[in-house]
């Protein structure tokens, strides 16, 4: 295999297995028309996938699949061998057999199966389906097609709107870890504002030095005013005027 194509393969692989889960072993849902274009182009559809590839896969069919190749008679009598050695998967239609197309639609939906078919109609409607991967023969070379349109708005979207859940979600963090902050902001400012007012006790601590000097300042002047005007009132020594004849007759006394 190409180089070119062995890439392309690879990133439709990586592209199923990291959109839509696809896992090795890589389940290929076989139809009896892939099977008659095998056949026709002499493709041994186990050993060519393989290599195709480059990994593990299982090739099954449905019990639909084998009755509506086995309806069609001799013609598809060899491919209807061929996709009967296929591992037969449960399709839910047992006992009510289903065209093959709409019991790959349905299993396509249940599992993550690579569909492969010529069908060209059941092609076109599995391409509508997100996730939906195709297999198909071109002569005998296998081509898993790339994938659809469908399957690629699909994850364009899933991936738009896990962005936005994501960025919704950042800002919610965002608004969260704010909260607290402002929370926290608040708590320090609240200590701040603590801190910063002053104390009640040391404000009178700090304002009583002052205020008693003042205060002994005023409590002197308003001791010395009291005392002076306190001193007419109280301090009255009644002062004994002693005559002075009387003055003379002690003097020539002593
Ligand atoms: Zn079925």
């Amino acid at each position: 295999m190409k180089i070119s194509r062995f890439k392309k393969l690879h990133k439709t692989v990586t592209f199923f297995a990291t959109n839509f889960q696809y896992r090795e072993p890589y389940q290929v849902l076989v139809d009896a028309t892939f099977c008659q274009a095998a056949l026709q182009n002499k493709v041994i559809i186990e050993e060519q996938l393989k290599k195709y590839f480059h990994a593990t896969i299982k090739l099954v069919t449905t019990q639909c699949i084998i009755l509506e190749a086995e309806s069609l008679g001799a013609n598809l009598a060899g491919a209807t061998m061929i996709v009967k050695k296929f591992c037969v998967h449960k399709c839910g239609h047992e006992g009510v057999p289903v065209s093959a197309s709409q019991c790959i639609k349905s299993m396509a939906h249940a599992g993550r199966y690579i569909v492969a078919s010529q069908d060209r109609a059941l092609q076109t409607s599995l391409r509508k389906v997100p996730g939906r991967c195709l297999l198909y023969l071109h002569k005998s070379t296998p081509v898993l097609e790339e994938p659809s349109e469908a399957s690629k708005k699909y994850v364009l979207k899933k991936s738009q709107n896990l962005l936005t859940n994501d960025i919704e979600k950042r800002i919610e963090h965002l608004k969260q870890e704010e909260g607290i902050q402002e929370e926290h902001l608040e708590k320090i400012q609240r200590k701040r504002k603590g801190t910063k007012n002053p104390n009640p006790l040391s404000c009178k601590r700090s304002k009583k030095p002052k205020d008693h000097t003042q205060n002994l300042h005023v409590s002197k002047r308003h001791l010395a005013l009291n005392e002076s005007s306190k001193t007419p009132t109280k301090s009255k020594r009644k002062r004994i005027k002693i005559p002075a004849h009387v003055k003379a007759a002690l003097k020539s006394t002593q």
